[in-house]
C-alpha cells in the first residue's frame, strides 16, 4: 500500500456556457458521448468517472506537447506497459522479478498519465466526486425532432435535434482529491484544471455543434502534509475542509507555480 503524505482536494464549479448532450443512462469514458446523465429523480449529473475521462483526455492532449513527459495516449513511442500489457504479462511471467523489482519497472516505464490517473499496473491517485447540480433549468424539450424552448414555444436555432439538451448556465459541483503525488502528478493536475479554468476544455458529445462548453469557476484548494504531526491532528479532529486542511490564498500563483515545475522538472517522477 502507498503511504499517505501530501494530500490536495480542489472544489469549484463547473457551468456550462452552452446547451450538454443528456445520455441515455451508461457513461462513456473517453467522453465521445455525454457524460451527463439523469438521476431516477430526474435531475442531470456528471458521474466523477466520467468527468474523470474527460479531464484526463484533456491533459493527455497536452503532455503529448511538453519536453520529458509522457502519456500513452496519443502518437506514444516510449514503453508503458499499458500500451503492451500482454508482452508485459508475458515477460513478468517468465521473469523472476521480486515485488521490488517489478515496481521499479514500472516506476521506470509507466507513463506520466499512467502513473496518475491510474492503469492495470498502477492506482490512481486522483478521485472525482459525481458532480451534482446546483443550478438548472429544465431541460430543453424535444419535438418532432427540433429543439423547443419551453418558454417561447420556438424552435431554437432551427437545428434538427434528435436528443436531449441541458441548458447553458447550469452550474455543477466539482470536487477532486489528489492523495501522495509527486510534483509531476501536482503539475498535471493543474494543467487539466487550468484547461478547464479558461474555458479551453469541453465536456460531452457533439462539440463540432456548439455543445458542451463550459468553464470551471470558483476553483479553490486545500492542502495538507500528514507528514507534518500539527498538520495531520488539524486533519484527523477538523470537521469541514477548511478545518482539516490549509485553503490556497492565491490559486493562480499555486497553478503557475506547479505548471511551471512541471515544464523544467525533467526528473523521472
Ligand atoms: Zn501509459
Amino acid at each position: 500500500m502507498r503511504e499517505m503524505h501530501r494530500k490536495y482536494v480542489f472544489t469549484g464549479k463547473l457551468e456550462l456556457k452552452s446547451g450538454m448532450h443528456i445520455g441515455g443512462g451508461q457513461t462513456n469514458l473517453r467522453g465521445t458521448d455525454s457524460p451527463v446523465v439523469l438521476t431516477p429523480e430526474g435531475d442531470p449529473f456528471i458521474p466523477g468517472s466520467s468527468f474523470k475521462g474527460v479531464f484526463r483526455s484533456t491533459v493527455e492532449k497536452l503532455v503529448n506537447v511538453i519536453p520529458h513527459r509522457s502519456t500513452c495516449f496519443l502518437f506514444f513511442e516510449g514503453d508503458c506497459p499499458t500500451t503492451k500489457q500482454e508482452d508485459f504479462n508475458n515477460q513478468r511471467r517468465g521473469s523472476s522479478w521480486s515485488e521490488t523489482q517489478l515496481v521499479k519497472i514500472l516506476k521506470k516505464e509507466l507513463c506520466d498519465t499512467c502513473k496518475l490517473f491510474g492503469s492495470p499496473y498502477a492506482a490512481s491517485k486522483v478521485f472525482f466526486s459525481d458532480l451534482y447540480v446546483e443550478e438548472w433549468a429544465e431541460a430543453t424539450q424535444l419535438r418532432d425532432g427540433v429543439a423547443i424552448d419551453r418558454d417561447s414555444e420556438r424552435a431554437v436555432d432551427r437545428l434538427k435535434y434528435d436528443y436531449e439538451v441541458i441548458s447553458g448556465g447550469s452550474i455543477f459541483k466539482m470536487e477532486i482529491v489528489l492523495e501522495s503525488p509527486s510534483d509531476i502528478d501536482l503539475g498535471l493536475v493543474c494543467i487539466g484544471l487550468s484547461e478547464f479554468v479558461s474555458g479551453m476544455a469541453g465536456i460531452g458529445g457533439m462539440r463540432s455543434r456548439g455543445l458542451g462548453n463550459c468553464q470551471l469557476i470558483d476553483l479553490t484548494a486545500y492542502e495538507s502534509d500528514l507528514r507534518d504531526p500539527d498538520q495531520l491532528q488539524r486533519y484527523l479532529l477538523g470537521k469541514r475542509l477548511g478545518e482539516k486542511m490549509t485553503k490556497v490564498d492565491d490559486m493562480t500563483d499555486f497553478l503557475e507555480k506547479h505548471i511551471g515545475a512541471l515544464l523544467t522538472d525533467v526528473s523521472e517522477g
